[in-house]
């Protein structure tokens, strides 16, 4: 049966999304080692991960692989004279299993994807549309009735941007593919608008949230005062590069059997360290190595961007410091997309399965996507070709027509951002938790005033979602005073009191 399907996307389809940008590579051949595989990603999570999350990736991942991203959408990943695929390493991994399209391997998916999506029979794209609102029986339907049934999810209220206009989608099945939340925090790999929009609106609607606490800090992001952050894909170490500090010294040695390629936690908690040790903004990799015509070839956009940064990676190292990456936390699911609430599903970085655990092996992001795609497409289809669905009437949005005052939505924004990387960062303590939250707070009773007394526009959207989803991962790390993986609780005397570099003192 073939169904209709309705793809609403907040800016261009395929921009603003954190794929776009993804490096490093995605995991390929699950049948190399497939135990192997399964102990790296549980170590990686500090043995946190969920066993059956980890067996349905690596049961199901070269299938998903294989069948969309290589026979159907023809990606150009890097491949050998023999034609055969090129495969790379990145941290936490102990085999070369990783397929790759130079350092741009989200950009060569999502661009023959978008061409693929486009044509389409049964799916309609809205660009420029940004979901506001979740809809349910109980909350949304005009039938009074409808608030004793269980909470049932029957699609979205959304935002035209372009007319500011907002009607409802109704749907039999939605599903929340709305990415992380790195935007919460001051320094981060993420997109623009990246703030855990899902989750915000699957809390709304009293869905089950998991591992909110467990916020990937990715150990080697570019930093130097007036330019912009850009990750430093862990491939780059994959391929030789060394961690080295100021000085020179290799510091990762002493630290992890796995050295400048152990899991990312480590990696990032260690430079951390290094930099309050030695009072200075950032590390260095040494990429000695390797010859300036093999770092061209093997990562022309890390070269170019650096080079634009005035660092010519052929001839010096690369400066890097941490910056929130990848949330591992998330709505609920199980293993096909299905959340605490009927109907509505999640997948991608805005779900939860436990397959991270409380933290992420590398190149695992991408793949968990395809997979839980495929899963969760699969049960829907068979839902509703024998479901029988209640779609009522919802009521219509109200909104003032006041427009809100964007000085005040940056500056509440900023706050947001610097509260998390201030005080919810890297290392964490109780003390800092609880002042964050305090903050938190105040700022999200303002911003509901804002909220209510303003016509909606993305950036009001974004605001109200950022500040719900930061008080979520501030409640989550509260509740949690074992540090593991990624969520690491200091003691209050701890040196490590020391906040990171922030973006201001580097301007
Ligand atoms: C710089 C970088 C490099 C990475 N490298 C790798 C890598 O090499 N390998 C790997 O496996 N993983 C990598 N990751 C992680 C991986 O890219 C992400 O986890 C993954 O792409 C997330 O996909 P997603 O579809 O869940 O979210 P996204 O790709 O971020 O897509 C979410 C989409 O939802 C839209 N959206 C959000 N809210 C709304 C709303 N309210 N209404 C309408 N639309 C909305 C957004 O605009 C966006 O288009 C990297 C991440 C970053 C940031």
């Amino acid at each position: 049966m073939g169904l209709s399907v309705t793809l609403v996307c907040s800016d261009e389809l395929s921009k603003g999304a954190n794929s776009q940008w993804a490096q490093g590579g995605i995991i390929f051949d699950t049948s190399i080692n497939p135990a192997q595989l399964k102990r790296d990603i549980v170590a990686a999570s500090d043995g946190t991960s969920n066993p059956a999350a980890v067996d349905s990736l690596v049961e199901h991942g070269q299938a998903a692989v294989q069948s969309l991203l290589l026979d159907e959408l023809d990606v150009p990943f890097d491949r050998e004279d023999s034609g055969d695929l090129k495969y790379t390493r990145e941290g936490g991994h102990s085999d070369k299993r990783i397929i790759f399209s130079k350092d741009l391997t989200g950009r060569a998916i999502l661009s023959n994807m978008h061409d693929h999506v486009v044509g389409l029979e049964g799916v309609s794209v809205l660009t420029n549309t940004v979901a506001v609102d979740l809809l349910t029986l109980s909350h949304n339907s005009v039938d009074p009735q409808d608030k004793y049934k269980p909470i049932t999810c029957i699609g979205a209220y959304v935002l035209d941007t372009g007319t500011g206009e907002i009607w409802a989608i109704i749907a039999k099945k939605t599903i929340l593919a709305t990415g992380g939340v790195g935007q919460i925090f001051q320094n981060t790999t993420n997109q623009k608008g990246v703030v855990g929009h899902g989750v915000a609106m699957a809390q709304r609607v009293g869905a089950r949230l998991i591992d909110l606490e467990y916020i990937q800090f990715h150990p080697t992001v570019f930093l130097k005062k007036n330019c912009p952050l850009f990750l430093v894909s862990e491939a780059v170490r994959g391929e030789g590069g060394v961690l080295v500090n100021a000085r020179g010294r290799p510091f990762m040695d002493a630290i992890h059997p796995m050295k400048s390629l152990a899991p990312r936690d480590i990696v990032a908690r260690s430079i951390h360290q290094e930099l309050i040790a030695s009072g200075e903004n950032c590390v260095y990799i040494d990429l000695t190595s390797m010859t300036g015509d093999f770092l061209k070839e093997r990562f022309p956009s890390i070269h170019r961007r650096c080079l634009e940064c005035g660092v010519d990676i052929t001839r010096e190292p690369i400066p890097v410091a941490p910056a929130a990456h990848y949330s591992c936390g998330g709505v609920y699911t199980d293993l096909t997309g299905r959340s605490s609430v009927a109907n509505l599903n999640a997948i991608g970085e805005t779900a939860c399965t436990g397959l991270h655990g409380a933290n992420r092996l590398a190149s695992t992001s991408l793949l968990e996507c395809l997979v839980s795609a495929k899963l969760t497409a699969e049960a829907d289809r068979d839902d509703v070709e024998a479901g029988d669905f209640h779609l009522p009437d919802v009521r219509a949005w109200e909104s003032p027509d006041e427009s809100p005052d964007e000085v005040l939505i940056e500056q509440d924004m900023r706050q947001i951002k610097s509260t998390m990387w201030n005080y919810v960062g890297l290392v964490r303590s109780a003390r800092r938790l609880q002042r964050a939250r305090r903050i938190l707070r105040e700022l999200e009773q303002e911003i509901g005033e804002f909220y209510s007394g303003n016509r909606l526009t993305r950036s009001l959207i974004d605001l109200r979602n950022a500040v719900k989803t930061a008080l979520l991962v501030v409640h989550a790390a509260s509740l949690n005073p074992n540090s593991r993986g990624s969520h690491y609780v200091s003691s209050e005397r701890d040196d490590s009191e020391v906040p990171l570099v922030s973006l201001d003192e580097l301007k």
